[in-house]
């Protein structure tokens, strides 16, 4: 199976949480099809293997630089977005980067709530207002793709703060598309289900009590690999969903319709 092509030469897209997981797939993929990827994230290395993503790009030919940024600092995204016109400006701005907390709404407090609300979805305003009045100012619309979730839209039990933060992204991917629409601006947001990244594996952030639950009910019944997933941000970023905006782009194995 080969993965489709598509060019991006001449484009700059900037991919927050690009260091790890799904984020660091789309902006190899990014970087692969040509354009100069700015990976955005708190930390510039992977997770897991690996050297920096920025590295990894450069080392398959392509151009791409590293941008320590805190997304949940609306300061710094805008810092990071005004930055870009050193590349031209921003084209593709991918709102990507996210955290999870686990735990039941009873033992959610105010603190985890607003911290995951300003990493997760005041992340998505700030990144989709901060490109979207650059796209404007330089008159040259581009494209905004967020990452949502299965949680967008399906409640599970013990995600009291992370399934609101993702359903926020839906919506604000839905306003947005609306408002920027005749404006010609896209957006769209990629829906992923179970994918195998960093996210639950450990440290202060995670607990997923019921992620083999995701697994087992996907129709799939396995997790995606991050690569599986990049692809999808690649189409509605491309003239090929030159139709498409406000949509939620399930990449989720059959989870959303089970
Ligand atoms: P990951 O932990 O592998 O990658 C997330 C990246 O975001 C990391 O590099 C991390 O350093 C970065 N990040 C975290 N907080 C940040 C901040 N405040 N500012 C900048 N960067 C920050 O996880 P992932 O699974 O690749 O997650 C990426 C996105 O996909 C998230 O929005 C997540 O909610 C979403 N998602 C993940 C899954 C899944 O099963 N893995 C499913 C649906 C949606």
């Amino acid at each position: 199976m080969g993965t489709s092509t598509y060019d991006f030469e001449g484009e700059t897209a900037i991919v927050t949480g690009g260091s790890s997981g799904i984020g660091r797939a789309v902006a190899r993929r990014f970087g692969e099809a040509g354009a100069t990827v700015v990976v955005a994230d708190v930390r510039a290395e992977p997770k897991g293997k690996g050297g920096p993503t920025h590295e990894a790009i450069e080392d398959q030919g392509g151009r791409a630089t590293f941008v320590g940024t805190d997304v949940s600092d609306p300061a710094a995204v805008e810092s990071l977005v005004e930055g870009a016109r050193e590349f031209g400006g921003v084209d593709i701005m991918v709102n990507n980067a996210g955290i999870f907390r686990g735990a039941p709404l009873l033992e959610t407090d105010t603190d985890t709530f607003d911290r995951l609300y300003a990493t997760n979805a005041r992340s998505v305003l700030v990144g989709t207002r901060a490109a979207a009045t650059d796209m404007l100012d330089r008159e040259e619309p581009g494209t905004v793709v967020n990452t949502a979730s299965i949680s967008s839209e399906f409640a599970q039990a013990g995600h009291a703060a992370y399934d609101p933060s993702k359903a926020a992204v839906m919506m604000l991917t839905r306003v947005a598309a609306l408002e920027l629409a005749g404006r010609g601006i896209r957006v769209n947001a990629v829906a992923p289900g179970a994918v195998a990244t960093g996210i639950g594996s450990g440290g202060e952030e995670y607990s997923i009590p019921d992620s083999a639950r995701v697994e087992k009910e996907a129709p799939m019944g396995r997790r995606a690999d991050p690569e599986e997933i990049a692809g999808s941000y690649l189409f509605l970023a491309s003239e090929d969903a030159s139709f498409v905006t406000g949509h939620l782009l399930y990449a989720d194995g059959g989870y959303a319709i089970h």
